[in-house]
């Protein structure tokens, strides 16, 4: 009886004891003409701790979310384990919806916190998505699947956030398997494309790199960005064979450039946190770079700030053993992940990608300005270059040129292209260079 009903590991109720207690509590609730509240609670980061501190240690860090979950709520609330890293709770008697909001945070706040397992120091968040009885549905199928499509919503809009269901999120869950479905079909016919965007030095205004931008041509959705396709990929593991494809296109794009004399420069491939926590990953991409023929000088791994916060203790050996190899290395999107510039300092990075939000309203902004000062100082402090990313006008461009800023990418010196439109654009760059020269 007790097996059937309750999770052995965290000693919550399991999924079937948790659809009665569902039941029950709806009953009760049209019964006595109350409201109650559904919480889908789901672990962040919580894979990428199992996959690198093994099973045992996730298995601990289980233990312990259930145990700082019950501390959040009454004895009276109901909690469970549905599976993996998922939990939900049963809110009664919650006098109206904020109510239930202010719970959520309460466990937002303790997962928060650090937890300390066989002398690791571990950090998770979680996400929550929130429906409530009646307004949100009245049977336990309808509940259920509006809290998990509101978790779903808290996911995308970032991490460590609670969302309470609305009508209008519709049928995201839904669509996300079939995006899942789509985008493994996309990567074994090959249909995934990559386009270029070229980086200029902006002391010579020469061509000194290229980063290359995942493209997913839908035959029915049209264009799907990456922001929206990435995250698909590293839940359902397809980021490896489509990481390692992007890098061998980036690689052989460049060795083809070089090969028709254009001057060499770098390419920029993105790197996501799943490929990071592959102990691995170094030696994919050494086999890319032999089987390419492409020397490693050449080549630049962007690796966005949250990431690397994310993934600090198990990256840093990986990215010392890149950095042997005389890659670079450049942290992306700088500025939006909060990390400390004594971390900074640490790790064996030569790049600081200014994110595109501070560029956005340059030079109007007071605080863009001076945050846009203070990493170019910290940057030249620690001797790191400094890119900046998303500039859309000359104005923009001066002002960073000014600010002693070493890189530009942006709009206005070009968005993203294919490749052969890439080629004539350098081709185009080539010319005007030498009749300047000449
Ligand atoms: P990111 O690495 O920060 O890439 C820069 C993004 O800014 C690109 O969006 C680019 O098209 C856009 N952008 C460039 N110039 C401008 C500008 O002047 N104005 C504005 N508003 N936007 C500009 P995109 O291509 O949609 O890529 C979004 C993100 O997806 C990338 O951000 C990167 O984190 C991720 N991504 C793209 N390709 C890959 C990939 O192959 N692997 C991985 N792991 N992530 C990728
Ligand atoms: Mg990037
Ligand atoms: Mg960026």
């Amino acid at each position: 009886e007790y097996l059937a009903h309750y999770d052995p590991l965290t000693k919550l109720p399991n999924r079937l004891l948790f659809h009665d207690q569902l039941q029950q509590t709806i009953d009760y609730a049209r019964r006595d003409n109350k409201q109650f509240a559904l919480l889908f609670l789901d672990l962040d980061r919580f894979k990428a701790i199992n996959d690198t501190h093994g099973h045992n240690i996730g298995d601990a860090l289980l233990c312990e979310v259930a145990k700082r979950l019950s501390r959040c709520v009454r004895v009276e609330d109901a909690l469970a384990r549905l599976s993996g890293d998922e939990f939900t709770a049963i809110l009664t008697d919650i006098y109206d919806a904020p109510g239930a909001n202010i719970v959520a945070q309460k466990i937002i706040n303790e997962i928060g916190k650090p937890f300390e397992i066989n002398g690791h120091e571990l950090f998770v968040g979680t996400s929550i998505g929130i429906s409530v009885f009646p307004k949100d549905g009245e049977d336990p199928q309808a509940l259920s699947k509006h809290a998990d499509i509101a978790m779903y919503r808290a996911k995308e809009m970032g991490r460590n956030l609670w969302v309470q269901y609305e009508e209008s999120m519709g049928q995201t869950v839904s669509d996300m398997y079939n995006l899942e479905n789509d985008l493994r079909h996309a990567v074994e016919r090959a249909e995934l494309s990559v386009h270029y965007q070229p980086q200029i030095d902006l002391n010579s205004g020469n061509i000194v790199g290229m980063e290359i931008l995942a493209r997913w041509p839908h035959p029915v959705r049209g264009m799907v960005p990456p922001d929206e396709f990435i995250p698909v990929a590293e839940s359902t593991g397809l980021i490896a064979p489509i990481g390692e494809w992007v890098l061998q296109q980036a690689c052989s794009q460049n060795v083809s450039w070089q090969k028709a004399g254009f001057s060499p420069f770098r390419v920029a491939v993105n790197v996501s946190g799943r490929q990071l926590a592959k102990p691995d990953f170094h030696k994919m991409v050494e086999r890319v770079l032999e089987k390419t023929g492409m020397k490693p000088k050449w080549l630049e791994l962007e690796i966005t700030e949250s990431i690397l916060m994310d993934y600090q203790a198990e990256a840093l050996p990986i990215l010392n053993k890149l950095n042997a190899m005389g890659i670079r290395l450049v942290v992306d999107d700088f500025g939006t992940g909060y990390s400390s510039l004594g971390h900074v300092k640490n790790l064996p990075i030569q790049v600081l990608k200014i994110d595109r939000s501070f560029v956005r309203d340059l030079p109007d902004d007071n605080d863009d300005v001076e945050i846009v000062r203070a990493i170019m100082a910290l940057a030249h402090n620690l001797r790191l270059k400094v890119v900046a990313e998303g500039i859309e006008n000359q104005i923009q461009l001066e002002f960073l040129k000014e600010q002693g800023c070493d890189l530009a990418q942006g709009y206005h010196i070009s968005r993203p292209l294919p490749s052969d439109a890439i080629t004539e654009y350098l081709k185009k760059k080539l010319k005007n260079t030498l009749e300047i020269n000449t």
